[in-house]
């Protein structure tokens, strides 16, 4: 599995539709303070799903909209599209490109795609769970998370084994299945 592209348009500081091809090898994102590059990596996290507003620096989801500046106005709709290649069908799927969206509307409505067609936010998440592309996974790595391992509990850290292992999945499945 491999990124393709991020399509970012209406999120945070992208108020003109932005795309990045991710070529092949390693792809660097740099620029002066305050430019947007960790806007980039929160509209990874937030097309993958990321449900709290708070881990992507504000308090509610809405501010994610692009709020305006001295000469552009707020716009209503924050979107944000990541292409994987999955040829390798390294994500359990039958689709060899795998397109995900997300769309926030300032009315508080959303919605997610997966090819083009909507889904539910657990489909998203049930694709990438122990991807290791997941939520709480270990392929964006913010800033304080490293203290915040070694300074976890044992059981938090016993989950942060479970997800790199591949069995969060399956203690989902067990969790919900003693509860029906
Ligand atoms: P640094 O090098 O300091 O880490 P950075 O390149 O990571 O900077 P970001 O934190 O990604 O920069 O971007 C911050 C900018 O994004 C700020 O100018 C902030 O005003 C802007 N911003 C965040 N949310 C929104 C929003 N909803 N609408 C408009 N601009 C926003
Ligand atoms: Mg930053």
């Amino acid at each position: 599995m491999k990124l393709k592209s991020l399509e970012i348009s209406g999120f945070k500081s992208f108020s003109d539709f932005t795309k990045i091809e991710f070529l092949p090898g390693l792809t660097g994102i740099v620029g002066p303070n305050g430019s947007g590059k960790s806007n980039i990596s929160e509209a990874i996290r937030w097309v993958l799903g990321e449900q709290s507003a708070k881990s992507l620096r504000g308090s509610k989801m809405p501010e994610v909209i692009f709020a305006g500046s001295a000469d552009r106005k707020p716009l209503n709709r924050a979107q944000v599209k990541i292409t994987f290649d999955n040829t390798d069908h390294y994500l359990n799927s039958d689709f060899e490109t795998i397109t995900v969206t997300r769309k926030l509307f300032r009315s508080g409505e959303s919605e997610y795609l997966i090819n083009d067609q909507t889904v539910r936010l657990k489909d998203i998440l049930e694709l990438f769970m122990d991807s290791g592309m997941g939520q709480d996974s270990f392929s964006i790595i913010s800033q304080g998370r490293v203290e915040s391992i070694f300074n976890s509990k044992p059981e938090e850290r016993r989950s942060i084994i479970e997800e790199v292992a591949g069995v969060f999945k399956y203690k989902k499945h067990k969790e919900k299945a003693e509860r029906e």
